[in-house]
């Protein structure tokens, strides 16, 4: 064991969760319910502009029940940039539809528009941007892009959690449905969790059938109506994607300190680019003018100039007792993807992958932590 390990992310739980989830375990009532709702009114009016806001057990059951609710099926084709987490593609295939993959831009890491719309074919139905780190792609740019082609946006907001495109928050920012995850070392969390997130009614109601079961009425107005328990109706084959109680009860506080955390990765960020500028890397991109960043990974490029490789690097720190992750192997490498790609190349998300690697970032970091990393980064690469 190496002396003061530096972990790559601790969660930031605090009296009040606990409370929170004890009260709720002491209350009788365990599933969906009265917490859940209040998270989603909660959440919605985080928002604002008047959203929807469904919540659900995974981001990624957001994404499935988003694309399913656009109508997808079988030979459609969905766009999705290569340099993502596995769940951005894998709920186009849980619906029979294709994933076309996109590059991404080395200056935001956020899917190439260019590419993009050489991408559309006659079967395209939607694009799905990730807001990579929790930069926010250009959603002015893409939303022109999908209106002159007749398409839908689903925006993957799994690491934007909270960020803005030119004064609008993430979830209002051009996209028809937003996909939020609350999984353990998001920007905010019930452990696993995920909020989706839509102006439009016709794909709230049927995201809100589909959510449970294809039941044909709202899960809430189940369980508090006594005839609802067994006067319903199941019109489609619905999943089983709600949201817990207990999960919701946590949600709610997190929320409550989603602004503190934001600004907290902040204040690491700007000690991180400081204290990196003069070394053999590329800094994160910063959000672009207008924008706000949630800052939710701190990503590390390595320059042709660097003294050691990417995978030596890790290594070092892990020597060190310092966690890392690299965001992410892009999908076009990975085996099941790979027949999705035929011969088509990515070079840039190649390159970032070749090179990248993620800081321990988060909310309650202590200095002398931070320090520790970059101490230990500056005297890996030379600095
Ligand atoms: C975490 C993550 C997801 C999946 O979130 P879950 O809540 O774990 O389902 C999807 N996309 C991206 C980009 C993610 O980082």
């Amino acid at each position: 064991m190496t002396a003061n390990p530096v972990p790559f992310f601790r969660p930031s739980i605090g009296e009040e969760e606990i409370a929170a989830v004890t009260e709720c375990l002491r209350s009788g009532w365990l599933t969906t319910g009265p917490k859940a709702h209040a998270f989603e009114e909660a959440f919605a009016a985080y928002i604002g502009g008047g959203v929807t806001a469904i919540a659900v057990n995974s981001a990624t059951a957001a994404l499935h029940l988003g694309l399913e609710a656009l109508g997808i099926g079988p030979g459609d084709e969905v766009i999705v940039p290569t340099l993502t987490f596995t769940a951005t593609a894998e709920v186009v295939r849980y619906l029979g539809a294709t994933p076309v993959f996109v590059d991404v831009e080395a200056e935001s890491l956020c899917i190439d528009l260019a590419l993009t719309e050489a991408a559309i074919s006659e079967r395209t139905r939607v694009i799905m941007p990730v807001h990579f780190a929790g930069r926010m792609c250009d959603m002015t740019g893409l939303r022109a892009l999908a209106d002159r082609h007749g398409l839908r946006i689903l925006d993957d907001a799994a690491h934007a959690l909270p960020a803005s495109h030119q004064g609008v928050s993430v979830g209002l920012a051009g996209a028809d449905v937003t996909s939020f995850s609350f999984y353990a070392n998001k920007t905010m969390t019930t452990g696993e969790g995920g909020m989706l997130v839509t102006r439009d009614a016709d794909l709230a109601a049927r995201v809100r059938v589909m959510r449970l079961h294809g039941i044909d009425r709202d899960v809430f107005n189940r369980f508090s109506d006594p005839r609802a328990g067994w006067v319903y109706d199941v019109v489609a084959p619905g999943f089983k994607y709600n949201l817990t109680d207990i999960a919701a009860a946590m949600g709610l506080v997190q929320l409550r300190r989603a602004d503190d955390f934001v600004a907290l990765r902040a204040g690491r960020v700007a000690r991180y680019d400081a204290a990196f500028a003069d070394l053999p890397v590329l800094l994160p991109p910063k959000a672009a003018e207008g924008d706000t960043h949630s800052h939710h990974l701190y990503i590390l490029r390595l320059t042709e100039a660097a003294p050691v490789s990417r995978d030596d690097f890790i290594l070092a720190l892990k020597a060190e007792g310092i966690g890392t992750s690299v965001h992410y192997r892009p999908l076009h490498q990975m085996t099941f993807w790979k027949d999705y790609c035929g011969n088509k190349t990515f070079p840039v998300a190649d390159a970032i992958f070749d090179t990248c690697v993620s800081l321990p970032l988060f909310m309650d970091m202590h200095d002398a932590e931070q320090e520790r990393v970059i101490a230990v980064v500056r005297q890996v690469l030379g600095g």
